[in-house]
């Protein structure tokens, strides 16, 4: 498991400060990025998915670093240019984007998009006239993911080069090809069957003089979550690899990594008091002033378990199981778990309970008052690594 950096520590331990509320440490968050830059040895341009947490300090200094940014709406291309991100640096890979998006897109100098249908080709052809597009295939399988992304993006296999070509004939340029193995993806071997289609669609289009300039390896590398996931090397070993079998140098296409959790889920930390402590026939119940709703940790509901400690009990505390709640009346704020979560016996109202890795995909997903609960204040480290200001 990840050490979280001195500042998240004293931010998550931080007795002064009243719940609920997430400390994120965007120093920790670039950290995380170079490190993915050095495990793929420099071979893949990183192009960092904006909808994970679209603060502007962060797309800033992601942006300084050369990374390229990914985005699937208006205010998002918005963001990445106010973030001096430049237009050519920002791709738009929402396949249903409609012709205004598109349109408001191309006007702000973006130039690169992601097509899986007939009807996006060509709207994108009528659109943004010889913009360069990634074809997206569907990965097609749901294992190791703990949020599968098998259905609704991605044409099959057997449709990609015949899109690709229609691309071509209606003016576009192939940029390459693109995937998502799932969300929060487990098993590195993954990679391995998604650049093996590749291949295949890069071999059909050949005969057409149609080269494949990039393959895009999409996101999936994971955060820290319950179940612990291989370190990122890990996977940028088995997916170099797997590229270098499938795609023989010297006719290796460029590679870019789309990453959205892994450079910033544990970045973050939500800080929560326990409510109550209610036994019930059926169990008991630890109610948090932090939940799904007020600090949009939505991804539970899509099989993302958050690590949850105790700081004022010991590791060794006697501890039984019981089923973790938000604070509003909603049935549907409690966490979900496969494996039942464990609190000390000792639990009492008013002790601390900390939700781990809650750095993507939350500060945005927060309900705006349910029940009356606003959002959690969030508490943003800027990006400085050589003077350690204590911020907080
Ligand atoms: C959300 C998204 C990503 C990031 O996925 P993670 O699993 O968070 O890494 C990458 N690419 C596209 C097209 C996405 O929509």
């Amino acid at each position: 498991m990840k050490t979280p950096s001195p500042w998240l520590k004293q931010a998550a331990l931080d007795q002064r400060r009243p719940t609920p509320y997430t400390a994120f440490d965007t120093g920790e968050a670039v950290a995380a990025y170079d490190r993915l830059v050095a495990a793929f040895r420099e071979r893949t341009r990183v192009q960092y998915a904006v909808k994970a947490r679209p603060d502007r300090t962060l797309l800033t200094a992601l942006t300084e670093r050369g990374s390229s940014l990914d985005v699937a709406s208006p205010a998002e291309v918005e963001q990445a240019l106010d973030a001096g991100c430049p237009p050519q640096d920002i791709a738009c890979s929402n396949v249903f984007a409609d012709a205004r998006e598109l349109a408001f897109a191309r006007e702000q100098g973006v130039t690169v998009f992601t097509a899986d249908s007939v009807a996006m080709t060509e709207r994108l052809a009528a659109v943004c006239p010889g913009a360069s597009v990634f074809v997206r295939f569907a990965h097609g399988h749901t294992a190791g993911a703990a949020q599968p992304l098998a259905g609704r993006f991605g044409c099959p296999e057997s449709e990609a080069a015949r899109l690709a070509l229609h691309a071509v004939g209606g003016g576009l340029h192939l940029a390459g090809l693109s995937w998502h193995v799932g969300s929060q993806q487990y098993d590195p071997t993954q990679w391995e069957r998604a650049t093996a289609r590749a291949a295949r669609i890069t071999r059909r289009l050949r005969p057409h003089g149609i080269t494949v300039e990039h393959l895009n390896l999409g996101g999936g590398l994971p955060g820290t979550y319950r179940t612990d996931a291989p370190p990122v090397e890990t996977y940028a070993e088995a997916i170099l690899a797997a590229v270098d079998r499938h795609f023989p140098r010297p006719h290796q296409p460029r590679l870019v990594l789309e990453p959205g959790r892994a450079v910033v889920a544990d970045a973050g930390v939500t800080v929560t008091s326990v409510k109550a402590v209610v036994d019930r026939a059926c169990g008991t119940y630890v109610v948090l002033d932090a939940g799904l709703w007020n600090a949009g940790l939505l991804d539970n509901l899509g099989g993302i378990e958050y690590r949850v400690t105790f700081p004022g009990h010991c590791e060794d505390a006697v501890t039984r199981p019981v089923t973790l709640c938000g604070p509003t009346c909603d049935p549907l704020d409690t966490f979900t778990a496969g494996r039942a979560y464990r609190a000390p016996v000792a639990l009492v109202p008013g002790d601390r309970a900390v939700i781990w890795s809650t750095g993507a995909y939350c500060s945005t997903s927060t309900l705006v008052g349910f029940n009356g609960y606003p959002p959690v204040p969030q508490h943003v480290r800027a990006a400085v690594s050589e003077d350690a200001r204590p911020c907080f």
